[in-house]
């Protein structure tokens, strides 16, 4: 039995988990910086720990501090929400070696979906469909010419060890391949001290479909359905919606098996996320998430699982209950990501919140930790809500993030209230018809 969970990370996540905990009866340690002294998830938990000052790599990436604060407070369990240490091997290991539990697949199975190349053998070998390319490390300009013939270009150059869309090249015509290679190498080592580069084929006009999947580590996974993020801004997601616009009910149980077959054959632990890029019919797999997403409210919205008690529940031992015919999908869900940041520029924009007034009414959910008073510290990421809708239909549905909008008021610090005003009133979201670059090359060039 779990009964004090220290939870290492901040913000709307931190609160979404203490929610959980709190609906389990499991207490609640928080841990922050300096700068998060007055942060709500500090606020609202039954005990606090200061981990060190504002910049997170030495209070929220701080390992030794969190375990300290860990063992001072007799918890009993780790949940990393997301981002910080979330997908950190290391961690976890060193959570599980305190005889605390990681809530969070093995720190094995983080390991390997963290390794692009090794995540992309394990999906050939576990059978999920992936983007045809080089499938393991070009080592040679050689082989990145063979690679580039072999795979016809355009083709996609990724870091083995990238993340957040960074490291990556598109080779368009066979004579830039020598100098695309060495560029992606070069900056591959700078960005994440690792040079090994694979190639894939690069998809023009692709959607961003991402399967949920739970497992209890015992053998038995079930999958939640789909989620569409092709609304992005430089490979970040803007706006997330369940169901797909796109995707049949056939197409939604076929890749969901795959997905779920895999995840019972690695004998899988907690949530995960598998991401697929969608184009002319065919999902091709671009990498696993082996954590609680951003997005994850439209999932439990649209079928009424608590994603994280799940996650704890397995984690703690439990086998999972629910079965895959328990999985039933109703209605339409929208996530807006709602910043602090310039509407131009998109620079974060941190300061004292003066006002915040959130929306309410039929099938509205907020998930947000500010409050009118409220100091956005600089440090960290600035996403500060997120605005999440269902409805009926992906219509009524629309109409309720519609409405919801215009009630939100977030004063003192500049929104992307607006830009999500725009993007509800669009003809191409409204009608469904997007792909991942849209955002960039046709709505925002428009404006
Ligand atoms: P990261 O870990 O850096 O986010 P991903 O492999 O998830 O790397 O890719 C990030 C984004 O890059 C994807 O969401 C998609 O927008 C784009 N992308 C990735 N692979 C391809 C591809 N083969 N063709 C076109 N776009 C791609």
């Amino acid at each position: 039995m779990i009964k004090k969970i220290l939870i290492a990370n901040r913000g709307e996540i931190a609160l979404r988990i203490l929610r959980a905990c709190r609906e389990m009866d499991i207490k609640v340690v928080a841990v922050h910086s300096t700068a998060d002294s007055s942060a709500k998830h500090v606020l609202m938990a039954d005990e606090s720990v200061c981990i060190g000052p504002g910049p997170a790599k030495e209070s929220y990436l701080n390992m030794q501090s969190i375990m300290a604060a860990a063992e001072i407070t007799g918890a009993d369990a780790i949940h990393p929400g997301f981002g910080f240490l979330s997908e950190n091997a290391k961690f976890a290991q060193m959570v599980e070696d305190h005889g605390m539990i990681f809530i969070g697949p093995v720190p094995e199975h983080i390991l390997m979906m963290g390794d692009k190349v090794q995540a992309i053998k394990a999906a050939i070998e576990l059978g999920i469909p992936t983007v045809p390319g080089s499938g393991g490390a070009v080592e040679t300009v050689e082989d990145a010419k063979r690679w580039c013939a072999e795979i016809g270009c355009p083709v996609l150059i990724k870091a083995a060890s990238g993340g957040g869309g960074k490291g990556m090249k598109v080779i368009n015509t066979l004579d830039e391949t020598e100098s695309q290679y060495r560029l992606a190498k070069s900056e591959a080592l700078a960005n994440f001290g690792d040079d090994r580069v694979y190639m894939e084929k690069y998809l023009g006009q692709p959607r961003h479909i991402e399967i949920q999947v739970l497992g209890d580590g015992k053998g038995h996974a079930i999958h939640l359905g789909e989620r569409d993020c092709s609304i992005q801004r430089r490979h970040q997601k803007v706006l997330e919606e369940a169901p797909s616009p796109v995707i049949t009910a056939e197409q939604r149980h076929e890749l969901g098996e795959i997905c779920a077959n895999a995840m019972r054959k690695m004998k899988y632990r907690g949530l995960g996320t598998i991401e697929f890029l969608y184009e002319n019919g065919k999902f091709y797999f671009i990498e696993m998430n082996t954590r609680i997403q951003v997005e994850h409210p439209v999932t439990e919205l649209i079928t009424g699982i608590d994603l994280v008690h799940e996650q704890i529940s397995v984690a703690a031992g439990h086998p999972l209950t629910l079965q895959q015919s328990d999985i039933t999908f109703h209605g339409h869900s929208i996530e807006c990501r709602i910043n602090a940041e310039d509407a131009e520029t998109f620079m974060p924009s941190p300061g004292t919140v003066t006002r915040f007034h959130t929306p309410g009414g039929p099938g509205i959910r907020v998930d947000s930790a500010l409050y009118a008073g409220y100091q956005i510290p600089p440090y960290y990421d600035s996403m500060v809500a997120k605005l999440i809708a269902h409805g009926k239909d992906r219509a009524q549905c629309l109409g309720r993030m519609r409405r919801a909008l215009k009630e939100f008021y977030v004063e003192g610090v500049k929104t992307n209230i607006q830009l999500h005003q725009r993007l509800m009133e669009n003809e191409d979201i409204i009608s469904g018809d997007y792909t991942i670059h849209w955002l960039e090359k046709k709505f925002l060039n428009d404006q």
